[in-house]
């Protein structure tokens, strides 16, 4: 299994991923070569502009973890990270004062976003922002059209009760402290996969989903048209870890998302959501916590390989012992 193909979020995809090159440089993945290949598919719907800037938080998360240059206590953003553009632009007032943008991000932001004003895709952008972090992957985005996750929440103040906002608002402003009423990508129909990405997953040894959002991180992937039937036509088995762990996320606002689109917050019914390939979804194999254990007949019963071991990404190696007991269901 030399081509291997990731889909992926921000910070629980960069982990897992740290995991996987882990496992690949060990020799600890049965059946997958020192020299294996990973390919990674990143989530841009939680993209964002303030300030004029281009913000691509899953891309940059996965960059900077994987290149070492993220700020590890965060788990976003840069190592030894400044603040004082922030504070210049609250001086100012400029609204959004909640999305804090540090000074060496905003280095990354402003490469970024003269690129593509001169006119170059997201994924040539991308491209040439990995020159300098060398990630140790190949890192695209899922579309290199603009699309944005937004979230309905309930406002007594407003007229139909209910108020939109961006994704970003949702979770960095209110901390999804709220709950979502419904999630809406906006410009998702009308996106087409960024260039290989149907490739990179057609022609996949293995595909690995990790425990990634599975709605505004995977879902948001899986939601471009042709990605979902790539990745339900792929030849190479289809792998994916639970992000609910004993009923609730491990961080993050899955459990808020989920509920938003009615799954409930537990390994089982996210497994189901994904569904078999054998029954029209996209996964071969899923493997839950084994707190989660109680979950399997029913996971088999709908036709997935299903096994429960230790879900939580303490370090890479444990990691990869994840990815090896998932490569063991298909082996
Ligand atoms: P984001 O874009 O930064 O929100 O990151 P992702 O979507 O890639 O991953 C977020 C998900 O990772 C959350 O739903 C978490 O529950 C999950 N997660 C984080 N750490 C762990 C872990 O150690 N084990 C498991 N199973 N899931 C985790
Ligand atoms: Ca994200």
């Amino acid at each position: 299994m030399r081509a291997i193909t990731v889909l992926s979020g921000g910070m629980g995809g960069a982990r897992f991923l740290q995991g996987l090159l882990h496992g690949i440089a060990a020799g600890s993945l049965p059946g997958v070569p020192a020299d294996a290949e990973v390919t990674v598919v990143a989530n841009t719907a939680d993209d964002i502009w303030v300030h004029g800037l281009k913000v691509c938080p899953d891309l940059d998360t996965v960059m900077y973890t994987l290149g070492d240059g993220i700020d590890l206590e965060r788990g976003w953003g840069r190592r030894e990270e400044t603040w004082s553009v922030r504070t210049e632009l609250a001086a100012y007032g400029v609204e959004p004062t909640w999305f804090g943008l540090g000074d060496r991000d905003v280095a990354t932001h402003l490469v970024r976003t003269q690129m593509l004003d001169a006119g170059y895709p997201l994924s040539a952008v991308t491209e040439a922002l990995c020159r300098r972090w060398q990630p140790g992957v190949r890192l695209l985005p899922m579309t290199d059209d603009r699309v944005e996750t937004h979230v309905a929440i309930a406002d007594p103040d407003s007229p139909s009760g209910k108020r939109v906002v961006h994704f970003q608002e949702y979770w960095v402003r209110l901390r999804a402290s709220v709950p979502a009423e419904t999630v809406v990508v906006v410009g998702q129909d009308a996106a087409t996969p960024g260039p290989g990405v149907l490739e990179a997953i057609g022609s996949a040894d293995l595909v690995l989903v990790p425990p990634s959002n599975p709605v505004v991180s995977v879902g948001t992937i899986l939601g471009v048209p042709g990605i979902r039937e790539a990745v339900a036509g792929t030849p190479a088995p289809v792998i994916g870890l639970s992000p609910i762990v004993g009923g609730d996320h491990v961080r993050g606002m899955a459990a808020q998302m989920l509920a938003a689109i009615g799954v409930a917050v537990s390994a089982e019914a996210v497994g189901l959501h994904y569904g078999a390939r054998s029954a029209g979804g996209v996964l071969d194999a899923w493997l839950v916590d084994e707190r989660d254990a109680a979950a399997l007949p029913a996971l088999r019963a709908a036709g997935l390989r299903a096994d429960a071991v230790p879900l939580l990404m303490h370090d890479p190696a444990a990691t990869a012992a994840m990815i090896a007991a998932g490569l063991a269901l298909v082996g």
